[in-house]
């Protein structure tokens, strides 16, 4: 059985076509530029050439249209037909406080994802237009939204609210929602399953470190606190987000500078972190190498980084009442020794201990915490496009 992974944005579309059976890619690729001149499609088939066409895009169903004429392309199609695609898994940004899990989708779905739109403004329109683009190309086939947010609903409400009037709440919805959901739900399952952990022993924190960063804690697969709040900009120092500051800060800038608050809110999202603290660069390789040229404003960029890192982590240890593994993703958690090294040496007061050679590896599931570490840490890539997968198979119950 075969599933299409949809991931739109306004002017994208991403998508991995996933053979059940064995959990392998069969073919993926990239539309870029859609409704903007110059539209290209990247077709990618593994051990094959890379396919590349630029045909007119206006829409998101000019782009569904051209992914399916490739995968059943003669020349370069992985399908005999379009309906060997038994169900369409598409990335939802946000559900709302309605959906606390992935939906198979209907009328009522679209319509709270189309009552979502001013929490998600820049991707939740985009998510609809993909929904309807494989509704109009492929009719019949079912279509199974995974919310980013879903994994931030199991939070309690004593982690979710924000002590402001409650009206805000009740009226408006305003809570912390938590980002990256898909990302900590199949990380954090899969240290569960992987470091075999027993029931009651399944405190697991999931540091997904990549140019957005996100920390969550759970317990059996619960979340129980995240650092992403009502949007991705809250918590931990980001490539170019600010994270966590005082709400006076923008009262501040918006006084001083004359600009408005949305465009300090642009400023926070897009021009702040480890970016604007270094002036070097949002990346991290950048940032390692202008440190070790001696750059202070590097150095003090990654210090930063790693604190808030070790602060989070520190305060979920706390709230869990102990932890039994901490697993490494993202860019960052993925492939970075130091910062790894830096995070868990702080945990030594605790007995968490890392193995320094295990610490060397890059980008592969590996256990690089010592036997006789109070905790385990991994390095697990992670797969988003796996978890949706899995999810639309469940749901769609094909
Ligand atoms: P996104 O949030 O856009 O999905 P990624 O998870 O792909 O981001 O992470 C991108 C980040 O990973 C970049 O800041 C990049 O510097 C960092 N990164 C990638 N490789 C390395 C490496 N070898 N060492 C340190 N950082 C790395």
């Amino acid at each position: 059985m075969k599933i299409l992974i949809i991931n739109a944005g306004s002017s994208s579309l991403k998508y991995q076509l996933i053979d059940m059976e064995n959990e392998a890619v069969i073919a993926k690729g990239l539309c870029e530029r859609i409704g903007i001149e110059g539209s290209k499609h990247t077709y990618k088939v593994p051990g094959k050439e890379d396919f590349v066409e630029e045909k007119p895009m206006p829409t998101h169903q000019e782009a569904v249209s051209l992914v399916l004429a490739a995968l059943v392309s003669p020349e370069i199609g992985v399908l005999s037909d379009i309906s060997e695609v038994s169900a369409v898994g598409h990335r939802v940004l946000h559900g709302g406080s309605t959906y606390t899990e992935s939906i198979l989708i209907n009328e009522d779905v679209k319509r709270v994802i189309r009552e979502c739109f001013d929490l998600g403004p820049l991707h939740n329109p985009a998510n609809l237009m993909g929904i309807e683009a494989c509704e109009a190309v492929m009719p019949g086939t079912p279509n199974v939204a995974v919310f980013d947010t879903s994994f931030g609903m199991g939070m309690e409400p004593k982690a979710y609210m924000y002590a402001i009037p409650y009206k805000y709440y009740e009226e408006n919805k305003l809570r912390r929602y938590g980002f990256h959901g898909t990302s900590h739900a199949y990380v954090s399952g899969e240290t569960i399953a992987y470091a075999n952990l027993p029931e009651g022993n399944r405190r697991v924190i999931v540091c997904h470190l990549g140019n957005g960063s996100s920390i969550s804690a759970s317990d059996n697969g619960r979340c129980v606190e995240t650092s992403m709040g009502l949007t991705p900009l809250e918590g931990l120092v980001m490539g170019t987000r600010s994270g966590d500051v005082d709400p006076t800060v923008v009262q501040y800038i918006v006084n001083h500078d004359h600009i408005s608050v949305d465009e300090v809110l642009t400023m926070l999202n897009k021009k702040s972190g480890v970016l604007a603290v270094s002036g070097v660069s949002s990346d991290f390789r950048d940032l390692d190498a202008a440190a070790e040229a001696g750059n202070e404003r590097a150095r003090l960029a990654l210090d930063m980084f790693v604190h808030h890192v070790v602060k989070t982590v520190g305060a979920y240890i706390a709230v869990l009442g102990g932890v039994d593994a901490i697993s490494f993703t993202g860019g960052i958690g993925e492939n970075s020794p130091a910062i790894r090294a830096q995070v868990i040496g702080q945990l030594g007061f605790m007995g968490v201990k890392l193995d320094a050679e295990a610490n060397k590896t890059r980008g592969k599931r590996t256990l690089i915490s010592t036997p006789d570490s109070t905790a385990r840490v991994y390095i697990l890539p992670t797969n988003e496009e796996l978890f949706i997968a899995r999810e639309t198979k469940r749901l769609a119950n094909v």
